[in-house]
């Protein structure tokens, strides 16, 4: 199958739970976590540019960066084995054995330690040149996906949703809620929604983290307005990748309750500050809101212990 006629397109699905019935808030989530049972998530949408393009060029393989637990990477390695191009990955920090770097292994990637000073290293000038030459041909992504092909193939999202609604016997919804990492699906959604309906980026990361700036450039490449059609809300708990019992036991309330699994990085801090608004009374009785389930996880299974340690907590 050719990668662009793949994968499913992602499923609308109408949730339940304690804390939205009480407000009479409607919520449906973009499950892109079930679009495929390996390559999950926004990734793939962030990927199929890239994986054409190399395609296009007669590229032997693809080269990224990402850390240990990745889900860029993941993708990635998923994608090339089974299109039939090569994968590199350079990863953050020193050799580590974690589920995530098994698979990466399984998938046939080749694996590159960078220690943390060489990964900070990403953004000089000459950064590129010896994987260049080591790698001839191959095509490089940015960390995490990110560009503006990637943005507007998560454009195409907002297409995926209204297509969904019927289903659920909604004409229409009030809010569209999504997490940030790069900030590329962000973009996406803000370019996809035109601003027809309110768009809320939940910050995986700080907000001092460059994440805003990242937004706002890809949307100037794209020609449009920074800082319109959407408003950003900072849902990092104080770190990309800090956990706290509160996150851990609204996680595992939220999967018992509706049955969908979160990871603690994005969608769960995603529903939190979802929970968060409603629980202030800033979405009003009889809202229908869309959150995007963005996949990741397969990076759930490093961290589910520490969830389960942390719900414990007094
Ligand atoms: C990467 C990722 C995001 C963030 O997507 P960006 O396009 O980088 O902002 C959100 N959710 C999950 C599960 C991810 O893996």
């Amino acid at each position: 199958m050719a990668h662009r006629d793949w994968p499913r397109r992602p499923s609308l699905q109408a949730v339940r739970c304690s804390w939205l019935a009480r407000a009479g808030v409607e919520l449906a989530l973009l499950r892109l976590d079930r679009i495929d049972p390996l390559i999950s998530g926004n990734k793939w949408y962030k990927l199929a540019p890239h994986l054409a393009e190399a395609r296009r060029l007669g590229a032997p393989g693809l080269i990224s960066l990402g850390g240990a637990h990745s889900n860029h990477l993941h993708a990635l390695a998923a994608a090339g084995a089974r299109f039939g191009f090569a994968t590199v990955g350079l990863l953050r920090g020193h050799a580590q054995d974690t589920p995530t770097v098994r698979d990466l292994q399984g998938f046939g990637m080749q694996l590159h330690w960078l220690g943390y000073g060489g990964y900070r290293e990403r953004h000089s000038p000459g950064f590129w040149e010896p994987w260049r030459e080591r790698y001839p041909a191959f095509l490089a992504v940015a960390e995490g996906g990110l560009s503006l092909a990637a943005a507007q193939s998560c454009a195409g999202l907002v297409e995926m949703i209204a297509d969904g609604l019927a289903a659920l016997g909604w004409d229409d919804y009030h809010e569209l809620w999504a997490a940030a990492g790069s900030g590329t699906t962000l973009a996406g959604l803000v370019l996809g929604e035109a601003g027809r309906h309110p768009l809320v980026g939940c910050l995986a990361l700080p907000a001092d983290h460059g994440v805003p700036e990242a937004v706002a450039r890809l949307l100037g490449a794209a020609g449009r307005a920074a800082g319109q059609g959407y408003r950003l809300v900072d849902a990092s708990r104080g770190g990309f990748a800090r956990l706290d019992a509160e996150l851990a036991r609204f996680i595992l309330t939220f999967e018992a309750e509706t049955g969908v699994p979160l990871e603690p990085l994005y969608t769960g801090k995603l529903l939190l500050a979802l929970q968060e608004a409603v629980a202030q009374g800033a979405i009003a009785r009889g809202s229908r809101v869309v959150a995007v389930h963005s996949g990741g996880l397969q990076g759930r299974r490093a961290l589910d212990a520490r969830l389960h340690e942390l719900a414990a907590q007094a």
